[in-house]
């Protein structure tokens, strides 16, 4: 991943004379230098803008410096803001308008005429702020004291989010043959992901990676499978499996990685020349960053990378889920997730084991080994993309995972179960509603406030199902977004 950077954009004018502009200029420096110590990416402080032209050149140098991923703005004195308007028209990085002050508290008796002059950062965030409502720029406020935790976090997440936004902008997703015959939700208009996401996704032919496969070495496949044992308890005697496994991952990996893609896609109907559909292979593959989607679900399959690029040192605890089967017991009511094999291992609550059954579906020849593992408890998410024609669609619903209740011991995948909010079965009826898809990402690391801010800075509808959500609110929430996407 790039090593990416934000830059910290901060307010004035003339004005106030040479003295007070030294004293911001000081202070925005430290501030940088303290946040940067704080944040998960580095803040770079880069101009106290005083003229149209200092905004205009600082916001083109953005836009084409590929690490930089977006830009903290703030007024420290007031900034008359129609000098702000050739920037940030221009401006095509995501924007965070921290709106902050540099002392905590009014010091009260030294307190003066020069220090409100100083300190008016209450009154210039707001000529700040109205600017951007006018020019109806996709920006996240945040406000709050810089040296506070709380702004911290919150500068955390948003950052992540942006950081979303760069690898949505780079995503190249590799198709290994096409979608599930008849699956509706796992379509989607690829023109308009390119155009709105960024996403470059393309087919590549299943004869072409087994190609690939037969060119693996032992030697290559020793090493990976060294891999595999470090990581993982071999629980099955079929060595052969394993190697099996090993060698179409290396050529997976080999192939996408000659082409500059983050994500793949496979489907279980279009295997020819492969023993056994890729477990092991795709979720080892997962667990280095690599984003996948099953039945050909390549728009899953950007997201897992994507949300994995969101998530903690970049490659978070989030994976590829769909929805399989209930357990609606009256007060025990849960959601269990898994997938015919490849469930991500970040999501593991503890070491995987590698076991080889046989699979029923599909093309397999041999019995494909796979990861089995409980997931993780927590609080999380669960996300869809969908396309809706004409627009894009994402639903984000918070869910809280339990370790599962039972130890199903002939359930031969790994498997997460998890409450959605507000409760179970409302829950289901609010993401049927919406359209929600069976696959999804499920996250740990990613909120729905990143997922949000994701969306706002990808200018897609975005609708959230949590605690609050009732199905009447949710369905004229749907009713009056359908409108205004129509009109947008
Ligand atoms: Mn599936």
């Amino acid at each position: 991943m790039k090593q990416y950077e934000f830059w910290f954009v901060v307010g004035s004018q003339f004005l106030y004379g040479p003295e007070v502009l030294e004293t911001v200029e000081t202070r925005a420096k430290e501030m940088a230098a303290e946040l940067s110590k704080a944040l998960p990416y580095p803040l770079v402080y880069k101009v106290t803008a005083k003229t149209n032209k200092e905004i205009a050149d600082v916001v083109k140098d953005a836009n084409y410096w590929d690490e930089c991923a977006g830009i903290v703005t703030w007024c420290h004195t007031f900034s008359p803001s129609k000098m702000w308007i050739d920037g940030l028209r221009d401006l095509q990085k995501p924007w965070c308008h921290l709106a902050t002050q540099y002392n905590r508290e009014i010091p009260n008796d030294e307190i003066d005429m020069d220090f409100m002059n100083l300190n008016q950062a209450a009154h210039g965030d707001r000529e700040h702020g109205f600017i951007g409502a006018r020019l109806r720029k996709p920006r996240k406020v945040i406000a709050g004291f810089w040296q506070d935790e709380k702004v911290h976090k919150r500068l955390t997440d948003w950052m992540k989010a942006a950081v979303g936004v760069a690898v949505s902008k780079e995503m190249k997703v590799m198709r290994f043959g096409d979608n599930m015959r008849e699956v509706a939700v796992t379509e989607g208009d690829k023109v308009e992901v390119q155009i709105k996401l960024g996403w470059q996704v393309n087919t590549w032919a299943v004869g072409d990676l087994v190609k690939e496969m037969n060119a693996v070495t032992e030697e290559e496949i020793d090493a990976l499978v060294a891999e595999y044992e470090a990581a993982y308890d071999i629980a099955t005697d079929n060595l052969y499996a394993i190697r099996y496994q090993a060698r179409e991952e290396i050529a997976m990996k080999k192939m996408m990685d000659r082409e500059g893609c983050r994500a793949f896609s496979n489907t279980f109907q279009d295997l020819y020349g492969m023993e056994q559909l890729p477990g092991l292979a795709s979720q080892h593959l997962m667990a280095q960053g690599y984003g996948y989607g099953g039945e050909g679900d390549w728009k899953v399959s950007a997201m897992t990378a994507i949300l994995k690029a969101m998530g903690e040192g970049g490659n978070g605890s989030s994976g590829f889920m769909e929805d399989y089967t209930y357990h609606l017991v009256e007060g025990q009511e849960y959601s269990l997730g898994a997938h015919m094999l490849e469930v991500c291992p970040s999501l593991a609550a503890d070491r995987p084991r590698i076991e080889t059954h046989h699979l029923g579906i599909g093309m397999n020849e041999k019995d494909p080994a796979r990861l089995v593992f409980e997931g993780k408890a927590g609080r999380g998410i669960v996300v869809s993309l969908i396309d809706m024609g004409g627009r894009l669609r994402l639903i984000v619903q918070d869910i809280e995972a339990v370790k599962p209740i039972m130890p199903m011991p002939n359930l031969p995948v790994a498997r997460v179960m998890w409450r959605a909010l507000p409760d179970l079965t409302t829950g289901v009826e609010c993401w049927i509603t919406a359209g929600g898809a069976h696959h999804t990402v499920l996250s740990y690391d990613v909120t729905a406030e990143q997922m949000r801010d994701w969306a706002r800075m990808m200018d897609i509808e975005f609708v959230h199902i949590g605690a609050d959500t009732t199905p009447e609110k949710l369905e004229e929430e749907l009713l009056v977004k359908d409108l205004v996407w129509k009109l947008k």
